[in-house]
């Protein structure tokens, strides 16, 4: 069966570079700065032949309790890019550490083998803007760093 949503395990492999719209980045680290739980959402844009540009963020909804943790629902995700222009595709997923550090948790790590996005992280107190956020994609080995760049 085809799957509905993400980036082709063959496209993914390929994908050497994301780049992110500053401005969506900037949005994105001011609502996380105001929670102590970890804040969620889509990486909509358009992936080329190694390269992903991400042209917005949407925040949804952070399904659990757990303050170190992330839930979301690739459903409420699909419904934000339902009707909309082809460049805006659903591309990767991002999450905030709001106890600080943007490296993959263990869990991070475990979902994202099993899943087709790109995975942004960001630490949302950090000074500097272009360390607030890396990116990642999984791989038989785990997680591996794609270097971004926040245009
Ligand atoms: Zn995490």
């Amino acid at each position: 069966m085809p799957r509905r949503y993400g980036i082709s395990d063959s496209r993914l492999k390929r994908i050497a570079h994301v780049e992110i719209a500053c401005d969506a980045v900037a949005r994105f680290n001011s609502m996380a700065r105001l929670y102590r739980h970890e804040i969620c959402g889509g990486l909509f844009g358009q992936a080329y032949e190694q390269c992903i540009v991400v042209s917005s963020i949407h925040i949804v909804e952070n399904r659990t309790q757990n303050v170190n943790e992330f839930l979301l629902s690739i459903d409420d995700l699909a419904a934000r890019s339902a009707g909309s222009r082809s460049d805006r595709r659903l591309v990767g997923i991002i999450h905030s550490h709001p106890s600080g550090g943007t490296t993959p948790s263990i869990l991070d790590v475990q979902t994202m083998t099993r899943s087709p996005y790109i995975w942004a992280i960001t630490d949302p107190f950090l000074d500097e803007p272009n360390l607030q956020i890396r990116c990642f994609k999984g791989s038989g080995l785990g997680a591996m760093e794609v270097p971004c760049s926040i245009r």
